[in-house]
Formats: C-alpha cells, structure tokens, sequence
C-alpha cells in the first residue's frame, strides 16, 4: 500500500468522479431511452449545450461556484455530492486494496437500490453487472446447488402468487437478483440473507403503514447482500 503513489490515487479518484457523474446522469434519465449512456450535455435550467469545461468533474462545480456559466443559475449540489462521493470512496478502497472487489460492486448495488425504490423495477443490465461481479470474485461452481433450489423455490412462490393473485408479488428481477447472490454464498448464508432482508421489507411496511402499495424489495436485498460483504471483508466470516 505504500508504494501506491499519489498520481495512483488521483487517477483513481477522477475515474471515479466521471463514474458518479455518468451514474448520476443514468440514474436521473432512467425510463428516457434517449438521454441514456451519455455525459451530462445540456444545462438543467435553460437547455443550453454544456461546453467541455462545464464538465470537468468536481472542478468545474467548484470554479464556477456551484452555478451554471450559461444562465448563472444555482446547480444542484447532487452533482458534487455523487462526484466526489465516488472518487472518495474509490480511493478508500484503493487504500484498504479491495479496488476491484468492493469499489466494483458497491456503486451498482447503490444504483439497484435508488432505481428499484423509485421505480419498482431492477435493470437488466445492472444485474447482468452483479452476476459477472460475482463470477470474477467467488468460486460459482460450488453453489450451483443452492441457486439452483433458491431459484425453483423463488418461481413457485412467483407462479403460485401470480396464479392466486392474477399480479405479480415478487419480481422477476428481485429473483434474478437472489440467485446471483445465492451463487456467491451458497447455504446458509443466502437463507439468513433472505430472512434479514424480508424482515427490513416488512418492517419498513408496518413502519411507513402502507400495507397496500407496492413496494421494492431488491433495495433491501442488496443492502443486506453489501452489509455481509463488508463484514466478510473486515472480519473474515464465511463465504
Ligand atoms: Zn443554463
């Protein structure tokens, strides 16, 4: 860790300031095919093209005091907050050495869980991310059993609701979701998994009082599935 030079760490550090700007501007265009996988390029106020300056991460929020150079408008601190948020957060992990195992999979489990609470839906694409995540950093082939069970035992549950029902109770990409997970632990981690992050569901249901609207559920799993993880990566418990 010692030897990691400074210019590593800003490198570092900027990378992951363009990826909390990319990520914010995918997260904010969600459901609008056509501002997707892009930079941000217009102003949000007048609609103005932005020029390469206007979106230098970090730098250009900060020189231009947090307003736009075009109408001089105040811009949303949201942009400085998820920039430097994942640049920090980057170089944290650069420093502890797990870069490419929690800095890689912490901003698309964050990303799930907005995108599932605000639209009740988890993108295909970022649990594709989570299941080659999980390919790169565990041994898979040790837990085809269990996926494979967690997997039949979830789409019962999702038939037999949606045949009772007529509506689906639980998401297909909540189950997607679930098997990926159950790949990387196996049992019974993944059976504490599901229990935990049902409980958190049905507490914040019993809490909020809303017991007749919809709500997500893949934003509870991947706060559990992140918690073990860490724990896992600074206590060393199963896995
Ligand atoms: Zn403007």
């Amino acid at each position: 860790m010692l030897e990691t030079s400074l210019i590593t760490y800003l490198t570092v550090g900027f990378l992951g300031a363009i990826l909390g700007s990319f990520l914010l501007h995918e997260y904010d265009n969600y459901g609008n095919a056509k501002n997707r996988l892009k930079l941000r390029s217009v102003c949000d106020h007048c609609g103005k093209q932005l020029s390469a300056k206007n979106l230098i991460p970090i730098f250009s929020f900060l020189v231009q005091g947090g307003r736009s150079t075009c109408c001089n408008k105040k811009l949303s601190n949201k942009y400085l907050i998820s920039e430097i948020g994942l640049a920090s957060f980057f170089m944290v992990c650069l420093y502890f050495d797990n870069l490419t195992s929690i800095g890689l999979l912490f901003p698309a489990l964050l990303l799930i869980a907005l995108i599932d609470e605000k639209f009740k839906e988890i993108p295909l694409v970022l649990n594709l991310y989570l299941l080659l995540w999980i390919a790169l950093n565990s041994n898979v082939g040790e837990n085809l059993i269990s996926a494979a069970l967690v997997g039949l035992f979830l789409l019962f549950l999702y038939w037999s609701y949606l045949f009772i029902k007529k509506t689906e109770g639980l998401g297909l990409g909540d189950i997607i979701l679930l098997i990926s997970i159950s790949l990387y632990y196996g049992f019974p981690e993944i059976f504490y998994l599901i229990t935990i992050s049902s409980c958190l569901l049905l507490l914040k249901i019993i809490i909020s009082q809303k017991y007749k609207e919809q709500h997500a559920f893949g934003s509870w799993i991947v706060l559990t599935f992140g918690t073990f993880i860490l724990f896992q990566e600074f206590y060393g418990f199963a896995g």
